[in-house]
């Protein structure tokens, strides 16, 4: 039988078909071949870094403990910085100091090639916040001394435990990358990551991992709940006089300072509900039967988004020249720092939240979880304990809320950005507050610093390993956060970080503080320097 060409053509279509289809069949599984021996090497260098940050348990937390006993206000961090860079050194990263003119900021940098991942947390504390550890009970370790009343001690050892892990896997397996630490000087003023933007330290980096304590493990894309701010401190010029003699030949600074703040306040009807401003007095004067020639008063000006911060700002200024001319008088103002409104990077995000489920909360023990409940019934706060369950991803809300701000911000708009958030901490504190110190030296931030640390650890290698995922994050970056969102420079050209602050409150204190220095060779932990047995849920009455 003959066949006609039109069978003829079918026949051959078919077998070009089937032929085709066997070719794709074997390139598919070619593929997937390829597929699940990648997926296993993941997987392999996931459990390997995991252990490499278990092998390092005591050097986090020495770093932690260490970081703790400084307690250095912002950008006075000279012995933290000092102390982990040299950590670094002796690890082998390469390390700058003064980056962006600021003198106790440094960016260290170890390996080679693409890609290149930063890894940042905080080093700063607080005014007033000194705190024994690990009691349930407010006792400063020097009265009126700062503290890390924010945690801010735990998020270095988080990042270079990490670090070294990764360090160690890439250089048996010689992986290209290069992995570059810096620290948030001066978080807690918003004083300098603009200006680390501004100086270029995140050129030709391809994503961060910011790192932050919180009392969960978290993370979010996109913009979280929060704010960004402009802070400025407004000085008027007057002249003195004497206050009864002649107060007529003065001009009175203070009551431009006042004039100023009842101006803002009444302002504040008219701005929108999402806007936060507080201000306080810096300078009121010298003493009362002198007419104050000197008055400084300092804002923070916080809204959620770039337009409605410059806004406020810009009525600040107006409502301080008016001011001013009440009182004849001279204003300036000088900027004392930034934070860009926050967001952050949704494929990273997606990759930490993975991990973050594998790693897990901490096992906390019962005392941990009596511990926690004393210091919330000593604040007030509800005595939930510590978290024990992982969160769900974060996804934008509908309508942004306000709240705080993290000059993370302004990282965040320059290179693809996440905010890491580790279980290092207890629930319900009021923050910014001494009580947030008890638990900083203590087992609870042991455990979480590991677990935070597993969770960068792993997502580098998701980075190193998953180009695709630095090629998404990149996309999602230029054609989603730049497109759909205005930004506006906050810096002025002119605006320089204010390094002078808080150099007098830790000359005062650094004396004290360092017979507090904890010595990791003496002690196994800080704990068992102060002689403080863990946990301790109630002052022992005196004898
Ligand atoms: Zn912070």
């Amino acid at each position: 039988m003959l066949r006609t060409a039109a069978s003829q053509s079918r026949a051959l279509t078919a077998a070009a078909a089937i032929a085709a289809f066997l070719v794709a069949a074997a390139a598919a599984s070619a593929q997937e071949a390829t597929e699940s021996k990648q997926a296993a090497r993941i997987e392999a260098f996931k459990a390997s870094v995991i252990g490499g940050v278990e092998a390092r348990r005591k050097l986090a937390q020495v770093m932690n403990d260490t970081v703790f006993s400084f307690g250095e206000l912002a950008y006075q961090e000279f012995e933290t910085s000092k102390y982990l860079t040299a950590v670094l050194e002796k690890n082998g990263f390469t390390v700058e100091r003064g980056v962006a003119g600021i003198p106790t900021a440094w960016v260290a940098r170890w390996g080679s090639g693409q890609p290149v991942i930063a890894l940042g947390s905080d080093i700063d504390c607080l005014p007033k916040a000194s705190q024994k550890p690990g009691v349930a009970y407010r006792e400063p370790l020097i009265e009126g001394a700062p503290g890390h009343g924010e945690g801010h001690n735990s998020g270095q050892a988080v990042n270079i435990v990490a670090a070294l892990a990764v360090k160690e896997l890439m250089e048996r397996e010689h992986l290209p990358g290069t992995l570059m630490i810096w620290p948030g000087v001066a978080e807690e003023l918003l004083g300098a990551k603009a200006y680390f933007v501004r100086a270029g330290l995140f050129k030709n980096v391809d994503a961060v991992l910011f790192s932050h304590v919180d009392n969960e493990f978290a993370i979010s894309w996109g913009q979280p709940k929060g704010s960004g701010l402009i802070s400025v401190e407004y000085t008027f010029e007057g002249e003195s006089s004497h206050a009864a003699a002649a107060p007529w030949r003065g001009r009175n600074a203070l009551r431009a300072v006042e004039l100023m703040n009842i101006g803002w306040d009444f302002r504040r009807e008219q701005l929108r509900p999402d806007q936060r401003s507080h201000y306080v007095i810096t300078n009121g004067g010298d003493q009362p039967n002198v007419i104050p020639p000197l008055a400084s008063v300092w804002y923070f000006f916080r809204e959620l988004d770039f337009e409605n911060i410059k806004k406020n700002y810009e009525i600040g200024n107006k409502i301080a020249e008016a001011a001013a001319m009440m009182t004849d008088t001279k204003v300036t103002r000088k900027v004392v720092g930034v934070a860009a409104p926050r967001h952050f990077n949704k494929p990273i995000a997606e990759a930490v939240q993975a991990n973050i489920t594998r790693v897990g909360l901490p096992q906390w023990t019962d005392e941990e979880q009596a511990f926690a409940k004393a210091v919330q019934r000593l604040v007030d706060g509800k005595e939930i304990g510590l978290n024990t369950k992982v969160k769900e991803i974060e996804v934008p809300q509908a309508r942004p809320e306000s709240g705080g701000s993290d000059d993370i911000g302004d990282v965040s708009w320059v290179v693809p950005t996440v905010t890491i958030r580790y279980p290092a901490n207890i629930p319900n504190l009021p923050g910014h507050n001494w009580s947030n110190a008890i638990a900083m030296a203590t087992p609870i931030a042991h455990k979480g610093i590991i677990a935070g640390s597993k969770v960068v650890a792993t997502t580098l290698i998701d980075l190193l390993e998953r180009p695709e995922l630095v090629k998404e994050a990149k996309t999602y970056f230029t054609d989603v956060q730049l497109k759909d969102n205005k930004t506006l420079p906050l810096l002025a050209a002119t605006d320089q970080p204010q390094i002078g602050i808080n150099r007098e409150t830790m000359e005062r204190f650094r004396p004290q503080m360092r017979a507090y220095y904890y010595d990791a060779e003496r002690y196994d932990t800080y704990l068992d320097q102060l002689g403080v047995k863990f946990p301790t849920l109630a002052r022992t009455p005196a004898p």
